[in-house]
C-alpha cells in the first residue's frame, strides 16, 4: 500500500469512529446518605440558638449585615423537611422502574418540541460550552419535567433547617451562606427563594453553591434569574456542564452488545479500558458491528444484569454524574438525549424485576453467607462486597457470573439455601 492511500485509508477509518462515538449534536444536587438516623425535631429554643450561631457565621463571613439580620430574622424551622430527609425508600428502585418513570414517550415528543422551539438559543450556547442541544433538554426534562415544577419550598428555611440538623449540617451551612449571599447579589430573597425541600432551585435545580458559581445572566437584564429566564437556565446549565468537563463532541456513552462469554467482573465504573481493548473483548455496538479501535477510556454498565441492556460509557458520564451522583440518572439523561435527537428504544428492554426489600438483600446477605461467601453483615444493603459473594457464588456454580440479583438469580439462591449439607456431597458439589 503507497503511504498516501496509506493515509487515506487511515483517514477514513478515523472519520467513521468519530462519527461513531461523537454525539449528533460541582454537583448540583446533594447526594443521598445511605442511612438516615431516626427523625429528631429540634425544640424552638435549640433552634433560636442555632439561628443565632448561623447569624454569627454569617457576619463572620462578611455577608452584608443587613442582609443577615433581615433574612436570618425571618427563618423558621420546618419539620417537614426533616421528614422528608429521613425518608427511606422501602425498596430498591430497579433501572426498569426508574428508566420508565423518567424516559417515557410524553417526555421524548415533549422534548423533541422544546428543543425545536429553542433551537437558535440552544445551538449557540452549543458553539460556545460544548453542550449538544439534546442534553440541555434532557436535564430540563429530568430535574423539572422541563419547568413545570420548580419546587415551592421557602429555601431559606430549608437549609437553615437542615444546617440546625446533625446529620449533614455542615454541607447545609455552607449552602445556606451561599443563599444568603444570592440574597445580598439581589438574585431573589426570604419570600421569592422557592424549590426542592433541600434547597435546590430553578428549571435546572441549582444549588445555591452552584447557583453562585456558574449561574449566568444571559438576557441581559444584570440577573441570573434560573426561575423564570429560560436563557438564563439554559446557558447556566451549559457553563456549568462545561466547567465539570465536558468534551466536546464526545457522546456520554451508548448501548452496546457483550459477547455470550463477557466476564462480568469487568463491568462498572470502576473498571476502565479504551475502546480498543473491548474491542477485542468481543463488544458490538447494537448493530452488530465491532467497536472502533480508538484509545478512549470507558466502562461497561450493566444496571439490570446480563439480561438487561448493556452500555458503554466515555468521560462524558462522570460529568452527568458531577451534576447528580446516581448512574441511573446518567444513563437516563443520557438515553433521553438520544431519544429527543431522533433515537429509538433500546435495543434490549430492562427486565422489570421485582424489587428488593431490605429484608429481602437481608436475606440473600445470610444465605450468600451460609454458604460460605462473605458477604459482610447482613445490612439489607446490596453494596460492592455482596455483589462480589453473589458472583462468586455464581461462578462456583457455572451461571452468568453477573452479580445482579434478578428474580431468577434469588430463585437459585433459595435452592441452593435448601440444599442439604448431605445432599451437596452426595452431588460432588462443594460449596
Ligand atoms: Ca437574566
Amino acid at each position: 500500500m503507497k503511504s498516501c492511500d496509506y493515509k487515506l485509508s487511515v483517514l477514513l477509518v478515523l472519520a467513521g469512529v468519530l462519527a461513531w462515538v461523537q454525539g449528533g449534536p460541582a454537583l448540583a444536587q446533594p447526594a443521598q446518605a445511605a442511612e438516615a438516623p431516626a427523625q429528631q425535631e429540634l425544640d424552638p429554643q435549640a433552634f433560636a440558638q442555632c439561628v443565632e450561631q448561623l447569624t454569627a457565621r454569617a457576619l463572620q463571613e462578611q455577608i452584608e449585615p443587613e442582609v443577615v439580620a433581615s433574612q436570618m430574622g425571618a427563618v423558621q424551622y420546618v419539620a417537614r423537611v426533616i421528614e422528608l430527609d429521613r425518608r427511606q425508600p422501602e425498596f430498591t428502585e430497579t433501572f426498569h422502574n426508574y428508566l420508565g418513570q423518567r424516559v417515557n414517550d410524553y417526555r421524548v415528543q415533549k422534548g423533541r418540541t422544546l428543543l425545536k422551539q429553542h433551537y437558535d438559543l440552544l445551538l449557540q450556547l452549543t458553539h460556545q460550552y460544548g453542550i449538544p442541544p439534546q442534553y440541555l433538554v434532557a436535564f430540563w426534562g429530568l430535574e423539572t419535567n422541563f419547568g413545570s415544577y420548580l419546587g415551592k419550598m421557602n429555601v431559606l428555611d430549608s437549609l437553615t433547617t437542615l444546617a440546625c440538623d446533625p446529620r449533614r449540617s455542615e454541607f447545609f451551612t455552607i449552602e445556606l451562606l451561599e443563599a444568603l449571599r444570592l440574597v445580598e447579589a439581589g438574585v431573589a430573597d426570604h419570600s421569592t427563594m422557592l424549590g426542592s425541600w433541600a434547597g435546590a432551585m430553578g428549571n435546572m435545580q441549582f444549588m445555591p453553591s452552584a447557583y453562585r458559581r456558574f449561574a449566568v445572566d444571559a438576557d441581559g437584564d444584570d440577573k441570573a434569574d434560573l426561575w423564570n429566564s429560560l436563557p438564563d437556565a439554559f446557558t447556566s446549565a451549559a457553563h456549568f456542564l462545561n466547567k465539570l468537563g465536558w468534551q466536546r463532541n464526545l457522546r456520554w456513552g451508548r448501548e452496546i452488545l457483550l459477547p455470550t462469554d463477557f466476564d462480568y467482573s469487568l463491568a462498572g465504573r470502576d473498571v476502565r479500558k479504551p475502546l480498543t481493548e473491548w474491542r477485542l473483548l468481543g463488544v458490538r455496538d447494537v448493530a452488530g458491528n465491532r467497536l472502533p479501535a480508538l484509545d478512549l477510556k470507558s466502562s461497561v454498565l450493566i444496571p439490570s444484569g446480563h439480561a438487561g441492556p448493556a452500555f458503554i460509557v466515555y468521560e462524558n458520564f462522570d460529568v452527568i454524574m458531577g451534576w447528580n451522583r446516581s448512574e441511573f440518572y446518567a444513563l437516563a439523561v443520557g438515553h433521553l438525549a438520544d431519544r429527543i435527537n431522533g433515537g429509538g428504544e433500546l435495543k434490549v428492554a430492562p427486565p422489570d424485576d421485582e424489587r428488593l426489600t431490605v429484608e429481602t438483600v437481608q436475606w440473600v446477605q445470610q444465605a450468600l453467607n451460609a454458604a460460605g461467601y462473605d458477604a459482610g453483615p447482613a445490612d439489607g444493603i446490596f453494596g460492592t462486597r455482596t455483589k462480589r459473594a453473589l458472583r462468586d457464588l455464581q461462578k462456583a456454580r457455572g451461571w452468568v457470573a453477573d452479580g445482579y440479583l434478578s428474580d431468577a438469580a434469588l430463585q437459585r439462591l433459595q435452592a441452593v439455601s435448601k440444599e442439604s449439607p448431605d445432599r451437596q456431597i452426595q452431588n460432588g458439589e462443594s460449596l
